[in-house]
């Protein structure tokens, strides 16, 4: 019996499967044991907890025990790439199909302490803070005893370019003052989030517009900030983390509070984002494959049978059914070559992988979970299948990290600048031409027109 027969492995392409180190081999398996035994069949106590009254913004009982149960499987912190001495030693790749796995339920992420925005916060605190910062900030994030927020998005700002961002951070004696309002970030209406990582500009009339903004770890307890309200996302209020809205005034942390210095802003962000769009892509996927399952159980309920046939014995359905097949399995391609890409030439190289991951990706998934709900009709618009609340990850995750307009820019930016050498290769095939053709002394003209004279 090989060890890829266990049902974990089912979807993963051999060439991955041959990359995989014995670790990850054995991290990947109890990935899939621990969603499918604890956390499938605890979905709806999950959603009960945190409807009792009064405990809305409280982190249910159930996911402490279950991030416990986690903790003690050495399930915690998987995605830490290797190079970072905090690693479990799982390499993109590996944790990508960790992912997929942990997709299935939309919270099985955290109880693996897997969850954005604590990824892409560690990961950063990890790359760029002190010794003494990442005692203090890194290390309860790493043990799972806190949690924290990222502060970056402005009202009324286009924020997918930071260089807009103006809450102001103004340095007075020791300390930063901070004043503005900011957009998401999970809510600090729930006790466990203890700091958030905020970006603002320190040196608004720097000639050099990236090196206006800095970052700064301002805890959640700091006397003037507000939560207006907490942010509704198509409707829901993704309690107990939620997303904040958020005013400063005169918010003041001491000096010590900066990551890495002065104007290094987008240095950090830059660093922080990467890897954290492939989990998203990763997870979808697991989300897709679990609307997938739920709308092929519908095909066969014996209970639906408009005209007489089951729902799957129409055509047109079972071409749905195919077309789906074929774009997920195509979707996990393009995000575990992107993982791959990452792995193999690092993360500034994998960066077109990346953007072509964010843009298909979700993009994919709405479509997929949104057929899955037609197929099984009204009851799937409700809270009787959790296919809305997939649907509406996959949405958001068009405009989280980044609208995926703003990489298809990129791409098609990058795209553009590769149009000279084609140019010029084109100018050398009509050389060539030119060249054949009076040797064979046949009339020569140009390519159909396209090609610039020589
Ligand atoms: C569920 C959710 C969670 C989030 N969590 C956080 C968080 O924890 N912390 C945080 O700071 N932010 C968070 N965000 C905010 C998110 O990062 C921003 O919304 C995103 O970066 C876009 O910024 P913006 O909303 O200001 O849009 P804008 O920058 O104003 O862009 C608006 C629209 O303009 C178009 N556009 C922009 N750029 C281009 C381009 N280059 N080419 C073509 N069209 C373009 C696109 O259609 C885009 O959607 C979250 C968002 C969501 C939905």
């Amino acid at each position: 019996m090989s060890q890829f027969d266990h049902p974990a492995f089912h979807r993963i392409p051999p060439w991955v499967k041959a990359k995989l180190s014995p670790t990850a081999i054995e991290k990947i398996k109890k990935v899939y044991d621990f969603v499918e035994t604890e956390c499938i069949p605890a979905e709806p106590i999950m959603d009960a907890e945190i409807a009792v009254e009064g405990k809305r913004w409280t982190t249910q009982p159930l996911m402490h025990e279950l991030r416990g149960k986690a903790k003690s499987a050495g399930l915690f912190n998987l995605f830490l790439p290797n190079h970072f001495p905090e690693s479990p030693g799982l390499t993109n790749l590996e944790y990508a199909c960790c992912c997929e796995l942990m997709g299935r339920v939309y919270w099985a992420q955290q109880t693996m302490n897997c969850h954005a925005p604590e990824t892409g916060n560690i990961e950063l605190l990890a790359k760029y803070c002190t010794p003494e910062q990442k005692e203090k900030w890194l290390k309860p994030l790493l043990e799972g005893t806190a949690s924290s927020a990222y502060s970056m998005t402005e009202p009324d700002r286009a924020s997918s370019d930071a260089t807009q961002i103006a809450c102001r951070i103004t340095r007075e004696g020791n300390e930063y003052v901070i004043n503005g309002r900011k957009l998401y970030g999970n809510c600090m209406w729930n006790s466990e989030n203890k700091f958030f990582i905020l970006m603002g500009c320190s040196d608004p009339t720097n000639p050099n517009k990236w090196a206006r903004h800095s970052t700064v770890i301002v805890p959640t307890n700091t006397p003037g900030i507000t939560q207006v309200r907490n942010l509704t996302i198509m409707g829901y209020d993704h309690a107990p983390e939620g997303h904040g809205e958020y005013l400063y005034e005169n918010v003041r942390v001491p000096v010590e509070n900066i990551i890495l210095g002065e104007g290094r802003a987008f240095e950090i962000a830059q660093g922080r984002l990467g890897p954290g769009r492939i989990h998203h892509c990763m997870r979808l996927i697991g989300q897709c494959e679990r609307a997938y399952e739920l709308a092929l159980i519908r095909c066969i309920d014996a209970r639906k049978t408009p005209r007489g046939r089951l729902i799957g014995e129409f055509d047109s359905n079972i071409e749905r059914i195919a077309q789906m097949r074929l774009d997920i399995d195509q979707a996990r391609l393009v995000v575990l070559n992107a993982a791959d890409t990452m792995d193999v030439h690092g993360n500034k190289a994998g960066r077109y992988a990346i953007a072509q991951s964010k843009i298909l990706i979700p993009n994919m998934a709405t479509r997929i979970i949104d057929e899955c709900m037609q197929l099984y009709g009204g009851q799937g618009l409700t809270q009787h299948t959790p296919l809305p609340k997939m649907w509406t990850y996959a949405r958001f995750v068009r405009i989280a990290d980044g609208p995926d307009s703003a990489h298809r820019h990129q791409v098609g930016r990058d795209e553009l600048k590769t149009a000279k050498k084609y140019a010029e290769r084109h100018k050398e095939y009509q050389r060539r031409y030119k060249a054949l053709a009076e040797k064979r002394g046949e009339k020569y003209e140009t390519f159909w027109g396209t090609a610039p004279e020589i």
